[in-house]
């Protein structure tokens, strides 16, 4: 065994064997992976084996597709066989809410290059005889699943890999890991210490022990899973005899099951309402390739009504029943990438469906390493997603709801309640109190609408315009018509400070850095030139810089900050969380109402547009920016939470005369759209470069080098190949959301990124991305958005439709 590598890899299941294959084929040929005892051990031997490109984050499907699609490279290379049985897979909806569902899924199938088909149940059940077609109202084809033997296929990896130089010791457990000073580890095994450079915690089952070694706490949890292995079925038989292939896999998301031939049998898996975790604090380090007891009673409801739906396995024998532990994230997908506070510690674990995402997680992983970027979009993945919030009873009701809402219709106004209310403000009960119905913003409670008296406070969950519709209208109207308020605490705050903040700064943003006293917004690109945030900094008058960014980022952009700054200890950066709250009022009328509050003189002349200042705001000490993501004339009043409650209260008291409603984030976000205003996360993801996502106004060119600078260039002179747009949609009862197909001349070109109601403007809205060569077709209905299925036409707007002029925010 080598006592000094580039690269260790800890856990020899199925993930940790392609994070080796992927980072030998990137380039890496120093590098080992180390398993405790025999490849497949943890939670690999005994998976079912399926795979599938379905997911609900669209970039996560795009690696699952090319997870499937590597399977027959491994077998040439590795002359391993994965027992690949590539016989489709069917969808099955109960009801008009999971058809609509399916027709979203296959809607976007087509911007990512999925091949998916929509069916009758006289075509699915042509496909699948064995199904009874009454149940169900309509199912979605997707060509591309199957399933492959899980031992053969880990083993395919791990041959490929050591073909390509990597070396794999068996029966080597890490012990503890140690951190030396040149930013590698010292890693302590049963067979001696082994030097490395960069650590990956593939420790499936495991992989919380494995961050506790390091002294973190992943965000993991296993529960038990169970399908069950039937004897031979005649019917399934006659099936392969009468057509000559295996009976496709199928979903049937009403009974929680999923059914796939096995032999002459099938494999009968549950997704059941109460499972349950599996070693809750702990993973006993002597489990290993035992069983856990089955409890058939936890899924007897599922199972009666999958015999229901599929009658012949009501004759069926049942030959085995597996009960095996796996691993989830609170939300399901895996945690992947570098561990935010930690040099050269990377982690890909939390992978629940290892054989349909572990070779893009693979992929994504050993470029990230091996290139400082994964080389996609993998939000949706990436392990700085979480906070310190994500605790282990917090990590444990989220994996409990989301296992038991696995084959659940997820809708897009549904707001998960376990664990909740975690974080929340000073204002939380008193706004709770006036009827706003709360979401989740990285783990903090949240106004997203306010529900008036008489009108219960709580969302219809619906793919269409629901019961928030007239509420958020009346919200957006009347801030455009008078003065709106509304808590902004979700943001993200920092303090860059330090002799040396000015430069790390500027090398780190693309717009020059604001005058003292003066606000900018700013992209932040990563070296390959794409967007990887998007912020509003302001220069106080001593020297500090105040950074607002978004929530969700914001330990991901932490990471980023500390792997850029300087090691000198010239630059000191602070995250603020919630030490520093908010509340934005916006409108014609929140001048009048500022000034009520304060003897500063805030006239336009005395405070002007895109102004920083510090001063009392109802008596309170206030950092006050004269901004507002509404696009209306407004201010951002920013103080220490023990204020908030004093400022608010004033607020109100002195904006009621005027007018004043209380805002959510909903309207908010509607309110951006009529300023055709991008957001993070939507609009502003790393697969786009700022001329693309049309932030060309804050890139400063000529300030000298920042990070991006030269990509950017490239981008500015070539114009990128797709450009953000945003469009008026002709549509009837349900808005874009985001994700929907661009059509245009009969084919999809582009993906629209969100979309909501403009109230004020009375207009259905949506913003996209399309060919940059399409970007200035506003012949009216040129495009077609595809929403819940139907093709609504939608026409290119240059301007937004709301102040085109910006007379409003700025007069
Ligand atoms: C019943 C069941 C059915 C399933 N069905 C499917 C399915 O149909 N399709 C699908 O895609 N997925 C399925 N899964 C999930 C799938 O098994 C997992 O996604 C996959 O196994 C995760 O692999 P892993 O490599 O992350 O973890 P693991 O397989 O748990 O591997 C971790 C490895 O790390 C090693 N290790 C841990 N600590 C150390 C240490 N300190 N030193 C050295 N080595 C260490 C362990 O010994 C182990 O081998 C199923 C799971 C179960 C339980």
């Amino acid at each position: 065994m080598k006592s000094h590598v580039q690269a260790v890899v800890i856990g020899g299941g199925v993930v940790g064997c392609s994070v080796l294959y992927h980072l030998v084929k990137a380039g890496w040929k120093d590098v080992m992976l180390l398993e405790r005892d025999q490849l497949t051990v943890g939670s690999t031997w005994h998976a079912a084996g399926g795979f599938h490109t379905l997911n609900g984050d669209p970039n996560v499907a795009k690696l699952q597709g090319y997870t499937i699609g590597l399977y027959d490279e491994l077998e040439k290379i590795s002359g391993q066989s994965c027992s690949l049985h590539r016989s489709g897979g069917l969808m099955l909806a109960d009801t008009k809410e999971r058809m609509e569902w399916l027709k979203m899924a296959h809607a976007r199938a087509r911007y990512l290059g999925l091949e998916t088909e929509l069916l009758t149940m006289a075509e699915a059940k042509a496909l699948h005889p064995l199904l009874e077609e009454r149940y169900f109202v309509g199912a979605m084809l997707d060509k591309a699943d199957g399933n492959l033997d899980p031992s053969g296929t880990t083993h395919a990896y791990a041959k490929a890999a050591r073909i390509g130089g990597a070396e794999i010791s068996l029966k080597t457990m890490v012990q503890a890991l140690n951190p030396r000073t040149d930013g590698g580890w010292d890693l302590v095994t049963n067979q001696g210490t082994i030097q490395a450079e960069h650590v990956v915690n593939c420790g499936g089952l495991w992989a919380r022990e494995i961050g506790r070694m390091v002294g973190i706490e992943l965000p993991v949890l296993a529960m038990e899973h169970m399908y069950l292995v039937t004897d031979e079925m005649p019917e399934v038989v006659e099936f392969n005899k009468q057509y000559g292939h295996e009976l496709p896999h199928a979903i049937d998301f009403k009974s929680e099951i999923y059914l796939r031939q096995e032999r002459s049998g099938m494999v009968l898996g549950t997704y059941e309402r109460d499972g349950v975790p599996w070693q809750p604090r702990d993973t006993p380090w002597d489990f290993g390739s035992e069983l856990l007891i089955p409890d058939l009673d936890r899924i007897a409801p599922n199972l009666e009504l999958g015999q229901k739906h599929f009658p012949a396995l009501e004759r069926a024998g049942i030959k085995t029943v597996i009960n095996g532990p796996f691993t989830f994230s609170p939300d399901g997908n895996p945690l992947v990438g570098p561990v935010p506070g930690l040099r050269n510690y990377w982690c890909a674990c939390a992978v629940m469906a290892g054989f349909s995402q572990g070779g893009g997680v693979g992929l994504a992983l050993s470029q990230w390493m091996v290139n400082g970027d994964p080389g996609f979009d993998v939000w949706g993945m990436d392990v700085a997603r979480y906070g310190d919030w994500a605790t282990r009873s917090y990590t444990n009701a989220k994996v409990r709801e989301n296992y038991a809402k696995r084959f659940s219709i997820r809708f897009p106004n549904e707001e998960l309640p376990a664990a909740r209310p975690h974080q929340t403000t000073p204002l939380y009960d008193i706004l709770r109190s006036r009827g706003a119905v709360m979401g989740d913003s990285w783990g903090l409670e949240t106004p997203l609408w306010f529900a008036p008296e008489g009108t219960e406070a709580a969302d219809i969950f619906s793919f269409h315009r629901s019961n928030d519709f007239p509420h958020v209208g009346n919200e957006c109207r009347g801030v455009r018509s008078s003065v709106g308020v509304t808590e902004i605490a979700n943001f993200a705050k920092y303090t860059v400070a330090g002799p040396g903040a000015a430069a790390f700064l500027d090398r780190l943003m693309t717009n020059s850095l604001p005058a003292p006293g003066r606000l900018k917004l700013t992209p932040m690109l990563n070296h390959g030139g794409k967007l990887i945030g998007d912020f509003t900094i302001a220069q106080t008058k001593d020297g500090r810089s105040l950074i607002w960014g978004s929530s969700q980022a914001q330990k991901h952009h932490m990471r980023w900050f500390e792997a850029e700054m300087p090691r000198d200890g010239s630059v000191t950066i602070t995250r603020h969380d919630m030490g520093l709250v908010g509340l934005s009022i916006a409108g014609p009328k929140s001048r009048e109402l500022l000034q009520a509050l304060t003897d500063e003189d805030v006239s336009n002349s005395g405070f002007k547009f895109m102004e920083h200042r510090a001063f009392d705001v109802a008596n309170v000490p206030a950092l006050v920016n004269r901004i507002s993501y509404t696009g209306d004339l407004g201010y951002e009043i920013w103080v220490a939470p023990e204020y908030e409650r004093r400022l608010y209260q004033e607020i109100v008291a002195k904006g009621t005369p005027l007018g004043l409603v209380h805002f959510g984030m909903r309207a908010l976000l509607c309110l951006r759209l009529e300023k055709n205003f991008p957001t993070w996360y939507r609009e502003l993801r790393p697969i786009y470069g700022p001329i693309e996502a049309g932030l060309d106004r804050f890139i400063d060119f000529d300030k000298g080098d920042f990070i991006g600078r030269a990509a950017a260039i490239r981008e500015r002179d070539t114009g990128g190949t797709l450009r953000r747009v945003s469009f008026v949609v002709d549509a009837t009862d349900a808005e874009a959301l985001g994700d929907e197909p661009v059509w245009h001349g009969g084919k999809v070109v582009g993906w629209v990124t969100s979309g909501g109601y403009g109230h004020s403007v009375g207009a259905s809205l949506a913003q996209a991305y399309v060919p940059k060569e399409l970007a200035e077709d506003t012949a009216p209905g040129a495009f077609e958005l595809e929403i819940i299925g139907e093709r609504r036409p939608a026409t290119l707007i240059l301007e937004p439709l709301f102040d085109p002029s910006g007379r409003k925010m700025r007069g």
